[in-house]
């Protein structure tokens, strides 16, 4: 890989990218809380389940990359969203979808979305904005795109947080959270949807510690995302693939592909290109209304508990 020990090389990508900007847990936490209506310091605390040196710490790395604007006229500093992180709605919208998908918690299920536009109670949906249809990960192939390159990353990263740490349930989407609030996890799922199989082709890709590796395999395994089956006897090696709950995770990815490719692009272009089997384009997902049929935008969503 990289023969100075305090980076290694990955192949270019933008959902790698995307997790070095905001694929840290409690990151994802906060964002998850500001755009629900939670954004000052003190509810967030109680929100998020963060120390009060892990928020500061992340509330001054989300302004720094300019997902999270202050406002500091009133009593309290109020923080809020931004043209960079309003864009990750329809990520929120997927991670919403898995959850209740997969999980079932009290304060999910009583949630009701309503779409201001048609007027009715609807469900996300991803679908093609060429084609229609409904987005599978199994209709997707991927090729290397204009901006396909190495990245250097560091093998230590700042924002780092214990992958068994357990989130705040009152999180809407706290499973989803706790699993990919991690960058090797959520890496590993990404891979996977690459095609990566065995331990080997994954460690290739993201060069970490073996026993790292192992272990987050493991608890993709533990937690149904993965499924294992011994390819060979002596020794044993197993090779992973993506259950239906892993591979309803897709839409999750794609939208975070997007916000990677629009915000954490070099100028020569998209890293990867995403094509549509079904009719033959370049992936336009459309994250939709199920009842009209329109693209989503949150100022035409509403909540009802
Ligand atoms: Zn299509
Ligand atoms: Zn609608």
């Amino acid at each position: 890989m990289n023969s100075d020990s305090n980076s290694f090389g990955t192949r270019a990508s933008s959902i790698n990218r995307a997790l070095d900007q905001i694929g840290d847990k409690w990151c994802l936490l906060i964002l998850q809380e500001v755009f629900w209506g939670v954004n000052t310091f003190s509810q967030m605390l109680a929100g998020t389940g963060a120390s009060k040196g892990v928020l500061t710490d992340r509330l001054n790395w989300l302004q720094s990359i300019d997902c999270l604007r202050k406002e500091t006229s009133g009593r309290h500093p109020v923080y809020h969203l931004t043209k960079k992180s309003i864009e990750l709605y329809h990520n929120g919208l997927m991670a919403m979808v898995w959850e209740r998908t997969h999980f079932s918690s009290p304060d999910l299920d009583k949630v009701e979305l309503v779409h201001d536009r048609c007027g009715k109670p609807f469900w996300p949906v991803m679908q093609c904005g060429r084609c229609d249809k409904t987005v599978d990960s199994r209709d997707i192939s991927f090729k290397p795109g204009p901006g396909a390159a190495v990245d250097q990353r560091a093998t230590k990263t700042r924002r780092r947080s214990p992958a068994a740490t357990r989130s705040s349930s009152k999180a809407l989407y706290h499973n989803l959270i706790d699993l990919l609030g991690d960058r090797w996890t959520a890496n590993l799922v990404a891979l996977a949807f690459h095609g990566l199989k065995r331990f080997d082709e994954f460690h290739r890709e993201l060069p970490v510690a073996t026993n790292i590796l192992a272990d987050r395999l493991k608890r993709l395994v533990n937690e149904g995302v993965l499924s294992q089956q011994p390819y060979q006897r002596s020794p044993l090696r197993y090779e992973y693939q993506l259950t239906d709950k892993g591979r309803d995770l897709f839409p999750y990815f794609v939208t975070l592909l997007s916000w990677g490719n629009k915000y954490c692009s070099t100028d020569a272009g998209d890293p990867m290109l995403l094509t549509h089997s079904c009719c033959g384009n370049t992936l336009q997902a459309q994250v939709r209304c199920d009842q009209c049929s329109e693209v989503l935008i949150a100022t035409e969503v509403h909540f009802h508990l």
